[in-house]
């Protein structure tokens, strides 16, 4: 079981379009695959968490 950076998704701030980190990671600039732009923020998929009924 690991809980490391994979399942990253950034997104753009200005296209709004959202990139997996392995996509991005593997050009050379950090920036948006769509539209180029430099600023993107980190966007956490919704983790489930099981909780238990008490
Ligand atoms: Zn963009």
């Amino acid at each position: 079981m690991s809980t490391g950076g994979e399942g990253i998704v950034y997104r753009c701030i200005r296209c709004g379009k959202t990139s997996s980190y392995e996509s991005i990671i593997g050009m050379p600039d950090f920036k948006c695959p769509h539209c180029g732009y430099r600023i993107l923020e980190k966007v956490r998929p919704p983790v489930v968490k099981r909780v238990k009924a008490r």
